[in-house]
């Protein structure tokens, strides 16, 4: 194929990852005397109970999430059932999404164990290696029994449908080119939004298998769901992102609340860092140049009127890299230790004044003297620095250096919005919280 070729058709996208077995690899994780065998996660210790989740090695020997305590046992005589544990569960979510965090940004998170990456081109260029780092990066943080299967396409179905195709540990690259060839030995019933009573409403329609369904038109697939859904699916089938890309980005922040121990003035200082750090990290991802921070601060009270808030803007020459919004944050921090009269329930670190880089002339960028009064030549070189650090984890994972001291902050993963529709917070949970490695066994 030539580069030529390869333009025509809609390029990578999308990588979505699911883990494999989630619950009973998290299981698995946390107690190693469970790796390698079958394991069934069981929402209560009763015997009349059903499997939520069974490791890889029940699944090779045909037991299979929904089947009962006693019809595992029939097919696998020493499967171990264990209980659920869901706050662990969510607190290993947070870790893997940290962990993903700083290899590639995670846009959205779907579920506990499954999320979509969307790509720039550069990355989509490194194909599998980019799916093999991510593997690499959460084999180093966590154990080799916690891994995911990966899907790269022009879209977030194409990927979703690939990360389903070499289940457990797998990648799958899906191009538009190779459509329909590539899926047409897919089980309609396999494919994401086709549940039984659409298989029907396909059936009726004659529409029997992958083939057929790639060669529906838009307007047939939108009468057969009898909603707009069914021209989504069409697009997301055909390679076509039905989401318009993103509007130009005009800021990268976070913010975190606080629990009681962490409203103390350096702790509210070290995770301010963290979240200017990764929002700096976003910023150069995309090519991008600040010219201001914002740090807020919010006490008890109403978010909107009536509560306690408090916040303060810097600025600074157009940057990218992490001294100069330390810098401005450090300024930032210590009006608020002279100005802010409460104790701060939440902090939030904005980056925004943004510039690409083909708006920065000689006359804006040359002369001007950033907060630390430096000149173009030192800046250029802390950016260098910024730029050497962002590859190194990268490369290492989520181990690798950053400026200062890294410390886990509230909340853990500091990522891009997030609904967390499905997810509890672990807040949520009203029971005394459970240890990671406290495997709770079915004792019928
Ligand atoms: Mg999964």
């Amino acid at each position: 194929m030539t580069p030529i070729d390869e333009d025509k058709s809609p390029g990578i996208e999308r990588l979505y990852l699911d883990f494999d077995s989630f619950f009973a690899s998290a299981e698995q994780h946390f107690n190693p005397s469970l790796r390698g065998r079958p394991v069934g996660v069981v929402p209560l210790d009763s015997p009349h109970t059903s499997c939520i989740a069974v490791s890889r090695e029940a699944k090779a020997r045909g037991v299979k999430s929904g089947f009962s305590v006693r019809a595992a046992r029939q097919v696998i005589p020493d499967m171990v059932f264990v209980l659920a544990r869901h706050d662990v569960y969510v607190r290993l979510h947070k870790r893997i999404l940290a962990v993903i965090d700083t290899i590639l940004p995670v846009a959205q998170v779907r579920s506990i164990d499954e999320m979509v990456c969307a790509l720039l081109p550069e990355e989509a260029r490194q194909g599998e290696a980019l799916a093999l780092r991510i593997k690499a990066g959460l084999a180093e943080a966590f154990s080799p029994g916690l891994t995911c299967s990966i899907g790269m396409a022009p879209t977030e179905l194409l990927a979703k449908i690939g990360a389903e195709m070499n289940k457990p540990d797998g990648i799958a690259l899906i191009r538009s080119a190779e459509l329909p060839e590539r899926l047409a030995g897919l089980d309609l019933a396999a494919l994401p939004g086709i549940s039984k009573g659409m298989q029907a409403r396909l059936a009726a329609a004659g529409v029997a298998d992958f083939t057929a369904l790639w060669r529906l038109a838009p307007k047939q697939a939108r009468a057969i769901w009898g909603s707009v859904e069914g021209e989504r699916f069409w697009n997301g089938l055909h390679g076509h992102p039905s989401e318009r890309p993103e509007a130009a980005k005009s800021m990268f922040g976070h913010s975190r609340n606080l629990p009681r121990d962490w409203r103390t003035p350096d702790r509210v200082a070290a995770c301010a860092r963290q979240l200017a750090l990764s929002a700096a990290r976003r910023l150069r991802r995309e090519g991008l140049r600040a010219t201001r921070l914002t740090l807020s601060l919010r006490g008890d009270g109403p978010r909107d009127g009536g509560g306690q808030a408090w916040s303060w803007e810097g600025a600074f020459p157009p940057a990218r890299d992490d001294r100069t919004f330390l810098r401005s944050l450090a300024e930032g921090l210590s009006a608020a230790r002279r100005e802010a009269r409460f104790a701060p329930r939440a902090v939030g670190v904005v980056i925004h004044g943004l510039k690409a880089e083909r708006e920065i002339t000689g006359d804006l960028f040359g002369g001007a003297v950033g907060p630390g009064g430096e000149d173009d030549a030192t800046r250029a070189k802390w950016e260098r620095v910024s730029e050497l650090l962002d590859g190194l984890r990268r490369t290492h994972g989520a181990k690798a250096l950053s400026f200062g001291l890294q410390e886990d902050i509230p909340g853990g993963y500091v990522g891009a919005k997030i609904a967390f529709g499905r997810i509890p917070e672990e807040e949520d949970f009203t029971e005394t919280p459970v240890a990671d490695g406290d495997t709770r066994f079915l004792s019928h």
